[in-house]
């Protein structure tokens, strides 16, 4: 690992789909950057989650991003991201850490995932680049047990955060059966979840 200048910029990459994002997904964004003291987290909202090709719709990159600035807006320190939308296609954490490297070369990258995310990562499209350029940070999912990662190269942390049993797909299904999303999402998700007319029908 090079080391990195004394004041270079810490900046966390927590990947998702965030359809919708929630308070699970805020909580792991706020402990993750008191505890290994960044500078800033970035909610990277994937353009095309090729992980969930097959598996259900995926909402369009516009909302999901509108809806994590909504998220994020009253938040100190956690940005939305749009990079993986304006770099198009599929979404690769590789291609994005290249993105943001060649945007900053000073900064150290702390690619944030939970323990579902984690231990998929063998299967991520070119891992170890992932694993080179970023420091890997694993949190606990409820319901998941934690196999770490066991990159090639570079390293791997975990940081302890609050567990909450939240997920976007069980928020869609509220939506879809006009159940409340209160105390699950900010409120200013959930307005936005209803100006957009998002997750009405079940399984989009
Ligand atoms: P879906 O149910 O549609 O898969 P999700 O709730 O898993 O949605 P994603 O956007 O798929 O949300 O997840 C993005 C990242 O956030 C992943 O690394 C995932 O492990 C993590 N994550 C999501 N929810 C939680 C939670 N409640 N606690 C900890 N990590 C979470
Ligand atoms: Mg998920």
């Amino acid at each position: 690992m090079p080391t990195e200048p004394q004041n270079a910029r810490r900046i966390g990459v927590f990947g998702g789909t965030f359809d919708p994002p929630h308070l699970g997904h805020l909580a792991v964004a706020v402990n993750v950057r008191h505890a290994l003291r960044l500078d800033e987290v970035l909610l990277m909202v994937a353009n095309h989650p090729w992980q969930k090709d097959g598996v259900r719709a995926v909402s369009p990159p516009e909302d999901r991003f509108a809806l994590v600035c909504a998220a994020v807006a009253q938040v100190d320190g956690l940005a939305a991201s749009s990079l993986e939308i304006e770099l198009g296609g599929p979404s690769f954490t590789a291609n994005t850490l290249a993105a943001l490297h060649e945007r900053n070369s000073n900064a150290q990258y702390f690619t944030i995932v939970g323990a579902d995310a984690a231990n998929g990562f063998d299967s991520w499209e070119r891992c170890d680049e992932v694993a080179a350029l970023s420091t890997l940070v694993v949190v606990d999912r409820p319901g998941v047990v934690t196999h770490p990662p066991q990159p090639k190269t570079g390293s791997w942390v975990h940081v302890e955060v609050p567990h909450l049993e939240v997920s976007s797909s069980d928020l869609r299904a509220r939506v879809a059966d006009g159940r409340p999303l209160d105390f699950l999402v900010p409120l200013s998700v959930a307005h936005e979840i209803e100006r957009r007319q998002l997750y009405r029908v079940a399984g989009s």
